[in-house]
C-alpha cells in the first residue's frame, strides 16, 4: 500500500506563520472539456466564441420530447484519456441524471455519470524538478455535460443566458487526495494538460476554461498521511474544503497557500475547519464560503433514462489503444537516452507536443540533437518568444533551421555566421544554403588564405609578438584580429592553429 510514497515524500517543512507542524492533503477533481467538433448528446457545434445561442440543438435547450444520443466520438476520447493516465477502462458504465435548477441548465438536470464511470484506477507522475517524481493515483474519470453560461454584467436589469456551452462534453478527473502541497498541485495540472494535449483529447486551453479544476484542501498531522495511506480510511485527514472552478495554475497555487493559513490559524485556535465549498478571489488573494455542508444541494441522483448504459467492445478499446502517440515521460526519455539531451533540455523541448514535433522535424533534417536542441530553444524560442508567436507561427520552418543546423554541422559556416544567417532566414526567408552560396557566408578553411591573414597581421604588430612569446595566452588577441579581418568566416580551429605555428607557441 505504500508504493505510492516510493518516488519521494513531500519535505517537511513548517507552513508559514504556523505555530505546529502541519501538512497539507490535497486532492483535484478536473473538468476537461473533450475535444470534439460536436456535443456529448447532440450534433450541435463546440465552436468557441461563436455567437451567443447559435451553437443549439433542440435537446440542448430541453426542448419537450427531445432525446439525448451519445457522441461516439467523446466516449473514444474519454477512452483514450484513461488508456494516457494507465487506467481501468469500464466496458459497462452508465449515465445518471444529476438534478438541480439553473437557468444555463434547461433540462433541469446534468447527465453525468456518478455510479458507473467509464474509466477507473490510474495514476499520474507529477515531475518536481531534476530526479524527482510524485505518483498521483487517478480515483475514476466520467463523461458529463457542461452547462450554459449566465451573463449578469450586459444589463443593469436583467441576465443573459448564453446555451453555446450547454451540454459540451466533460471529463470529469478525479484524483486521490494524494497531492501534499501548491507546487505540487500546479505541477499535477500541469502535467494532466500535458498529457491531455499530447493525447489530443482536451485543448487544455485555461483562459477558455477547457480546463477547470476543483480543489480539495485539508491539514493534517505529520504521520497520519501515512496512516490513510496504511489503512486507507480517509477519516484520519482533516475535514477538507472544496474551492471550485479554478483556471489558473497560479492561482491554484495561491489559494491552496491561503487556505492552508486558514485552516491551521483556525485549529490552532481551538476551532474546528467546516466542510465547506469556497471562492478564490483573486484580487484580494483569499477564499470565502459559498456554501456549507449543510447547504449542499441534495442532487437526487438517479439513472438517466433516456440513455441505456453504455456497452463497449474491449477489442474497440484495443483499437484505440492501438492509435495511442508517444506521451510527455516516453518522448522526453527518448530525447535523452537516444538523441544526447540533457533532461532539461528533454523537459523543455517536450513540454508541448508541437515544440516536440519540432524539434524532431529539425533533427530529421541536421542529423545532431544536441546541436538541433540548442538552436531550437536558444535562437528560436528566445526570438518567438520575444515577438511573442506560438511555435505554429514560426517564419522559420524546421527543414530551413534543420538547413542551418547542417551547415553549422559540416563547418561550412562558423556559430557566429549561423547567427547571422539565421537573422536573414527569420526575417527574409529563404533556403539557407542558397543563401551562404550567394552571400559568400561560407567558412574560409582555405588554409593558404589563412596563413596570409596571419601573416599580415603579425608583421603589422610586432611589439604583440614579442609580448605574446612571454605570454602565450596572448595569442588569442590574433585570433581574434585575423576572425575580424575575414567578418567572421575564417575557420576559427584553423587559425588557432596557424596562430600558434607562426608564433612559435
Ligand atoms: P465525495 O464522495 O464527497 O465526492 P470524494 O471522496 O470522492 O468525495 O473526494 C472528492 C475529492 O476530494 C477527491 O479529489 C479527493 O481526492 C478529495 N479529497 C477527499 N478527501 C480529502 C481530504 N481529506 N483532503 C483533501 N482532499 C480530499
Ligand atoms: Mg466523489
Amino acid at each position: 500500500m505504500l508504493d505510492h510514497l516510493a518516488f519521494s515524500a513531500p519535505e517537511p517543512k513548517r507552513i508559514a506563520g504556523a505555530r505546529e507542524d502541519w501538512e497539507l492533503v490535497i486532492g483535484l477533481e478536473v473538468h476537461a472539456q473533450v475535444a470534439s467538433n460536436a456535443k456529448l448528446f447532440s450534433g450541435a457545434s463546440t465552436t468557441f466564441g461563436a455567437e451567443p445561442n447559435s451553437n443549439v440543438a433542440f435537446v440542448d435547450a430541453a426542448m419537450p420530447g427531445m432525446l439525448p444520443v451519445i457522441n461516439e466520438f467523446c466516449v473514444a476520447q474519454a477512452v483514450r484519456t484513461g488508456l494516457g493516465l494507465k487506467a481501468g477502462i469500464n466496458l459497462r458504465s452508465a449515465f445518471d441524471r444529476k438534478n438541480y435548477f439553473y437557468p444555463d441548465l434547461p433540462q433541469g438536470y446534468q447527465i453525468s455519470q456518478l455510479y458507473h464511470p467509464i474509466v477507473g484506477e490510474g495514476e499520474i507522475i507529477v515531475d518536481m524538478g531534476p530526479g524527482v517524481a510524485r505518483r498521483v493515483r487517478i480515483e475514476r474519470i466520467h463523461l458529463e455535460q457542461d452547462a450554459g453560461k449566465s451573463i449578469h454584467d450586459m444589463d443593469p436589469n436583467m441576465s443573459f443566458v448564453d446555451l453555446n456551452r450547454t451540454g459540451v462534453a466533460l471529463m470529469e478527473i478525479v484524483s486521490r487526495p494524494d497531492i501534499r502541497g501548491p507546487e505540487e498541485a500546479a505541477a499535477y495540472v500541469a502535467k494532466l494538460r500535458q498529457i491531455l494535449r499530447y493525447l489530443g483529447t482536451c485543448d487544455g486551453n485555461m483562459q477558455n476554461g477547457n480546463l477547470r479544476a476543483d480543489v480539495n484542501v485539508s491539514i493534517c498531522r505529520p504521520g497520519d498521511y501515512e496512516k490513510f495511506i496504511e489503512t486507507g480510511d480517509a477519516s484520519v485527514l482533516g475535514t477538507r474544503c472544496e474551492i471550485k472552478n479554478m483556471n489558473s495554475m497560479r492561482f491554484i497555487q495561491q489559494a491552496i497557500e491561503y487556505e492552508a493559513r486558514r485552516q491551521i490559524a483556525i485549529v490552532e485556535d481551538g476551532g474546528k475547519v467546516d466542510q465547506e465549498t469556497r471562492l478564490y478571489d483573486p484580487d484580494k488573494g483569499e477564499t470565502r464560503s459559498m456554501r456549507s455542508k449543510e447547504e449542499a444541494h441534495d442532487y437526487r441522483y438517479f439513472p438517466c433514462p433516456d440513455l441505456l448504459p453504455l456497452e463497449i467492445e474491449q477489442a474497440w478499446v484495443d483499437d484505440i489503444a492501438a492509435t495511442m502517440p508517444e506521451l510527455p515521460d516516453a518522448k522526453k526519455a527518448r530525447f535523452v537516452k537516444d538523441l544526447g539531451l540533457s533532461e532539461y533540455d528533454a523537459s523543455v523541448l517536450t513540454a508541448e507536443v508541437e515544440n516536440a514535433d519540432y524539434f524532431e522535424a529539425v533533427v530529421a533534417v541536421c542529423a545532431d540533437g544536441k546541436l538541433a536542441a540548442n538552436w531550437v530553444i536558444n535562437e528560436l524560442f528566445g526570438r518567438l518568444k520575444k515577438e511573442g508567436h506560438e511555435i505554429g507561427a514560426s517564419p522559420v520552418s524546421p527543414a530551413q533551421l534543420g538547413g542551418i543546423v547542417k551547415l553549422i554541422k559540416s563547418g561550412d559556416i562558423s556559430g557566429k555566421i549561423a547567427k547571422d544567417l539565421f537573422e536573414i532566414v527569420y526575417t527574409e526567408g529563404g533556403d539557407p544554403a542558397e543563401i551562404v552560396e550567394a552571400r559568400g557566408m561560407k567558412q574560409v578553411t582555405d588554409l593558404g588564405a589563412i596563413e596570409t591573414a596571419v601573416d599580415e597581421i603579425i608583421a603589422a604588430n610586432p611589439a604583440q609578438v614579442e609580448k605574446a612569446k612571454q605570454n602565450p595566452k596572448l595569442a588569442g588577441w590574433f585570433v581574434g584580429q585575423v576572425l575580424k579581418a575575414s567578418g567572421g568566416k575564417a575557420n576559427p580551429a584553423a587559425v588557432n592553429e596557424i596562430v600558434a605555428k607562426k608564433l612559435g607557441l
